[in-house]
């Protein structure tokens, strides 16, 4: 089943890479495995997947523990601070940076690990009161105050769109965080790239794609249903 179902995901990644005219090269998966058993992350491992998507610590730093050594592991979830000091040494990218504060822990402990730690700023791009992240207009302030930490390097943003039944309704927000990431890549601050833009998770990774993602989080379209609430 995983199989079929990463080249489905695949075919649909660069299908939508065709429609915007990109390359599908430009684009990343992350399988977003939470809650899912490293026998079926091992399977889509078998199937070339390289960058697993955990929102936990200590299921990220389990996981890590059980499986080969050359994969990327991405943090997708809200980070606590006292959690950091276990993952900043094995993670590819932490997507969901949205404060100073954690930014400063993770800058401590990356300097004390001595590693560099990659993260996107988490942006609430619809306003959800449910939603973790920073306001578009808080996003470029909270940007120029984590650049200059040590240890740390700003490579984009992030953003969970709202919960919809036509994906079409969230182009509006990917196409808004696009704008935010050019805009800001324009300013030039020192220490950040605005490279990677993680949008789009199963119910609309293609209009996100669409719009510009260059990172695709996909757990269910992989996975399947997930059996208990996350
Ligand atoms: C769970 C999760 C996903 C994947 O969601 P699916 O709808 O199962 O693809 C993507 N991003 C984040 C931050 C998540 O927590």
């Amino acid at each position: 089943m995983i199989k079929e179902n990463l080249e489905l995901v695949w075919k649909n990644m660069q299908e939508a890479c065709q429609n915007a005219q990109r390359t599908p090269e430009e684009v990343s998966l992350i399988a977003v495995s939470k809650t899912k058993p490293v026998s079926m992350l091992m399977e889509a491992y078998g199937q070339g997947c390289r960058r697993f998507g955990e929102n936990k610590v200590q299921e990220l730093v389990d996981k890590y523990e059980a499986m080969p050594k050359d994969i990327q592991w991405h943090m997708i979830g809200h980070l606590q601070r006292n959690k950091v000091k276990y993952i900043v040494d094995k993670v590819a990218l932490i997507h969901s940076v949205d404060s100073l504060k954690l930014a400063q822990e993770i800058s401590r402990e990356a300097v004390k690990k001595q590693v560099q730690v990659s993260i996107l700023i988490e942006v609430n791009i619809a306003g959800e009161d449910t939603k973790f992240g920073v306001s578009k207009e808080e996003a470029e302030q909270l940007i120029c105050q984590i650049a200059p930490l040590p240890g740390i390097h700003i490579k984009g943003l992030m953003t969970i769109a709202p919960y919809v039944v036509n994906p079409e309704e969230n182009r509006q927000y990917f196409a808004q965080l696009k704008q935010l990431s050019v805009d800001i890549k324009q300013k030039n601050i020192d220490n950040v790239s605005m490279n990677v833009l993680s949008m789009g998770m199963t119910g609309d990774y293609r209009v996100a794609i669409e719009e510009g993602a260059t990172c695709v989080r996909v757990g269910t379209g992989i996975f399947g249903e997930r059996q208990y609430p996350v």
